[in-house]
């Protein structure tokens, strides 16, 4: 009985620890998604942390690794665009450093090269702005979750793309056991879960009388 209980105690630290471990990992990847993990109560909910358990880990470290670069990729394309622009507005008075750095790469001779031929073929084409795209606002989360036994990603910021990850993201923790990461299927008997068979018998779920949706993929 002492053992039983000792052993118990370790697992649930080791557990812990790996769920600690994991959510520092989310935070230290994604500083800027999870800005606000430390913020008062009166401000975010993700002081609470993450609220479901580590199976699904890998699916919220996909989720942000997609909205990051997402974010990034945008922040710098309109970035590029914005300094293409003044430089070129300092070609048209006469200035063709500013163009001429724009199109180096590097120290070597040839990008010097290559950078004084492109801009002389912008100004034989003549020197035009550029369309300045949107640049994605960044995602900020306020609260990560179960509900009804799956994921909910709650934040501010984002766009349509960002939607989309969040909503794909949503429809995998659906199959995905909470517990463990390995295939599950959601469980509608009490407490809405979604669990592998192990760990769906393991907290006394009837995996048999559930059929997984078969319908999902029929539309
Ligand atoms: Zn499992």
């Amino acid at each position: 009985m002492k053992f039983w209980c000792l052993s118990s105690i370790i697992l649930v630290h080791i557990k812990d620890s790996y769920e600690e471990r994991t959510r520092r990992i989310l935070c230290k990847n994604y500083p800027k998604i999870f800005r606000d993990r430390n913020a008062p109560m009166t401000h975010t909910a993700m002081c609470w942390g993450f609220e479901c358990s580590s199976g699904w880990y890998d699916i919220i470290n996909s989720m942000c690794r997609a909205m990051q670069s997402h974010i990034d990729h945008s922040r710098n394309n309109r970035a590029r665009a914005l300094r293409y622009n003044r430089a070129v507005n300092r070609a048209m008075k006469g200035d063709l450093e500013p163009l001429t750095k724009y199109y180096t790469f590097g120290k070597g001779i040839n990008s010097r090269v290559y950078a004084e031929n492109s801009v002389k073929q912008e100004i034989s084409n003549g020197l035009k702005l550029r369309n300045v795209p949107t640049a994605c606002p960044q995602v900020i989360a306020t609260q990560v979750k179960e509900k009804f036994g799956t994921l909910r990603f709650y934040y501010y910021g984002g766009d349509d793309y960002c939607r989309g990850v969040e909503s794909m993201a949503e429809s995998m923790s659906a199959v995905t056991c909470e517990e463990c990461g390995n295939h599950g299927k959601l469980l509608t008997q009490g407490w809405y879960r979604t669990l592998c068979e192990i760990h769906a018998k393991e907290q006394n779920y009837d995996w048999n009388t559930e059929e997984e949706d078969e319908d999902q993929t029929s539309e």
